[in-house]
């Protein structure tokens, strides 16, 4: 497990600490797996707004999809 952040693309207002199984493009954020929230669980940027994920389901489990380019990660 890598402990990634995941930051808005736009304004570089962190957005999760999340728990990814293998380093490589995010592609979603299973639910259980962020550690730290600093959304207001409405999948747009805290600070500017801006929508950065879709609620979906993967292997039956909620996740939020990203929405391309709308993200960066860091380690
Ligand atoms: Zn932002």
């Amino acid at each position: 497990m890598y402990i990634i952040k995941v930051y808005c693309a736009k304004c570089q207002t962190l957005l999760y600490k999340y728990q990814k199984e293998s380093l490589g493009f995010l592609i979603k954020c299973y639910k259980d797996r962020i550690q730290e929230d600093h959304t207001n669980g409405d999948l747009k940027c805290p600070k500017c707004g801006e929508s950065f994920a879709r609620d979906a389901m993967y292997h039956r489990k909620p996740a939020n999809k990203i929405i391309r380019g709308k993200v960066y990660v860091r380690r």
